[in-house]
């Protein structure tokens, strides 16, 4: 391929999305990590030996530097060294170990690595050419980069797959990575990207701004904010997980977690909204929905210019949802469906509501079926607000179809497989639940640790005293217990592995915790925890839904146990 093919190619490929993510204010194209997160990044291991290996590998840069001018991406190399006590400074300076090139969007790394990677390696051809050695291809370890010796030995493989080579001549040593294992993205990381921290840092900005000043009269009017959800669409919060073709922010399960968890610590209602719309309702189509319903549906979701909810739970079907009441019969064109359902989120607010249906009642759970319906649709209708305990400021409502006559193609998924997908969503859903409750317990147990510094009792901060400090440990220590749950099922469902335990175990643990630490904050306020000018109560109201809402903690146990019992 020519270099101006390639050029054109990557302008093709690459511009257009990168525009798209540009609105995007976390998307940082300079960012330079040092603790990769291969998924985001295309790493490649390119090493230029020989002693003049610097020198030829700023010319190396300098190529593909050129070549991936046009497409906006950033070019980073990766640089370490590792010298013998008695060798410093190295002799050459830093021994270059790996090419990386940014790619902020998880979702669509996977199309764009073929093509970066034909993109370096074709510069590496160009390189070799240029510099006449075709017999000393760069990728490969022949020579010292220090001292130019070939006496070169594996030294030890580290758990990670990494090799560290020695020198035989010199002493020096170096890591190589190997690139499949980069490719694969299957390091265990406990650092936060520098992605994953700006995106952390406009959500906190958002919420206190946007959120914070209103929480209070939110919560007591019950008003539902709408317009906060229009401006979280502006950011991508509203198709976080929607790749960018479909409207979305492209981003994983990692970045989702971060953005519920600071919404609700500031007001776990918006954290709730954006939960619900997201992974289930968006969720739900975009997994399940073929191409056009993805098209029709999911690129308003994810846009934000339409609400999402979605209806499993009825009055006579909580925990045990596959007694699903709702029925939905086939006549023509059209399926006509009767029935209500109870605690919808966004119940009366949305525009889109998935629905769980029977379809064949002689087959039980295998009988069940999804359907999109809109809002409009004859038949459909919002049906009484839920007056709560807590998170009063979203919307739960009831549903109501009354001979709802919905087109057949608004089917979603196989007939008879809503309530098995219904289960598959609430896999994803249950994480973002988790990331409601730290997000909670977070913001009860600041308030709780600021109250303690300043409030005096007996002459001193009551922080000063044993029994408030041991409040204060111990929910510190479980919120972080209950973030590495959640992370870790976050970044299981990321790699796309299975997660109903994990996502199970990190919702349960994470809602308990969330209870305890609000409990301990009103405490740790005294007569002010019971008084509405503090945030403890509310804390202490909405935090119950944790262990309510997609599925019970009695039902999380049970999740749990029949995993575990399964292996
Ligand atoms: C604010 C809010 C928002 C919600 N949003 C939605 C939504 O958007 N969409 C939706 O579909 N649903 C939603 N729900 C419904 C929620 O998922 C259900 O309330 C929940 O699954 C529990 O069902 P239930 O209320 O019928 O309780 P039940 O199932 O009646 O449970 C009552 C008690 O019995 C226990 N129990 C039941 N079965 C067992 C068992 N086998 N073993 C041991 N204990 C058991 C439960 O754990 C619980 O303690 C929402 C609920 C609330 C409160």
């Amino acid at each position: 391929m020519s270099n101006s093919d390639i050029l054109s190619k990557a302008d093709r490929v690459l511009r257009p999305v990168l525009k798209e993510l540009g609105r995007f204010p976390w998307i940082r194209l300079e960012g330079c990590c040092a603790g990769h997160k291969p998924e985001d990044s295309l790493w490649m291991e390119i090493n230029v030996l020989g002693s003049s290996g610097l020198r030829r590998l700023m010319e190396l840069l300098r190529i593909l530097d050129s070549k991936l001018a046009d497409t906006d991406c950033r070019l980073d190399c990766l640089l370490s060294y590792s010298a013998p006590a008695d060798i410093s400074p190295a002799p050459h300076g830093w021994i270059p170990t790996a090419i990386e090139v940014f790619w902020p969007s998880r979702n669509d790394w996977r199309r764009s690595q073929s093509m970066i990677v034909e993109t370096l390696l074709s510069s590496i051809e160009e390189f070799s050419n240029r510099s006449g050695d075709t017999t000393n291809p760069p990728c490969a370890i022949n020579y010292c980069p220090f001292c130019s010796s070939s006496f070169i030995r594996v030294d030890t493989i580290e758990k990670s797959g990494q090799q560290r080579y020695r020198c035989g001549d010199c002493d020096m040593t170096w890591t190589m990575v190997d690139p499949v294992v980069c490719f694969s993205g299957t390091f265990m990381e406990f650092g936060y990207t520098e992605e994953l921290l700006e995106i952390r840092r406009v959500v906190r900005d958002f919420a206190e701004s946007e959120i914070r000043p209103h929480v209070l009269e939110w919560d007591e009017k019950q008003i539902f904010p709408r317009d906060v959800l229009n401006k979280l669409a502006d950011l991508g919060f509203m198709g976080v997980l929607i790749p960018t073709e479909y409207g979305g922010a492209g981003l994983g399960y990692v970045e989702y977690v971060t953005i519920v968890e600071e919404l609700s610590r500031v007001d776990g209602s918006v954290g709730i909204s954006v939960a619900a719309h997201n992974s289930l309702c968006t969720g739900h189509i975009y997994s399940f929905g073929n191409e056009e319903q993805r098209r029709k549906f999911v690129v308003p979701l994810a846009k934000g210019e339409k609400l999402g909810a979605w209806s499993l739970t009825e009055s006579e079907a909580g925990s045990d949802a596959a007694g699903t009441q709702t029925v939905a019969q086939l006549e023509g064109e059209h399926w006509i469906l009767n029935g209500q359902k109870t605690f919808t989120t966004h119940g009366t607010y949305g525009d889109i509501c998935v629905a769980m249906a029977l379809t064949d009642k002689s087959a039980g759970h295998r009988g069940i079926s999804a359907f999109i319906l809109e809002r409009g649709m004859p038949g459909f209708s919002p049906g009484k607000k839920e007056n709560k305990l807590g998170l009063r400021a979203s919307d739960t409502s009831t549903v109501v179809f009354e001979d709802c006559r919905v087109p057949q193609e608004n089917l979603l998924g196989e007939p008879g497989n809503g309530f098995i997908d219904s289960l598959k969503v609430l896999d994803g859903g249950r994480i973002s639940i988790a990331a409601l409750a730290i997000g909670m317990a977070q913001g009860a147990y600041e308030a709780a640790l600021q109250y303690a510094k300043q409030r005096k009792q007996f002459g001193r901060p009551i922080a000063d005293f044993q029994a408030i400090q041991f409040k204060l440990a111990d929910m510190a220590t479980e919120i972080d217990a209950a973030r590495l749950l959640t992370y870790r099922a976050a970044w299981m469902k990321d790699q796309g592995m299975q997660t109903t335990e994990q996502s199970s175990k990190a919702k349960l643990y994470a809602g308990e915790v969330a209870v305890r630490v609000a409990n301990e904050c009103v405490q740790i306020h005294g007569g002010y925890g019971y008084i509405k000018e503090y945030p403890a109560e509310k804390f202490y109201r909405d935090v119950k839904l944790c262990t309510i809402g997609e599925g019970t903690s009695e039902i999380q146990r049970l999740v749990i146990a029949r995993e575990i019992l399964r292996q």
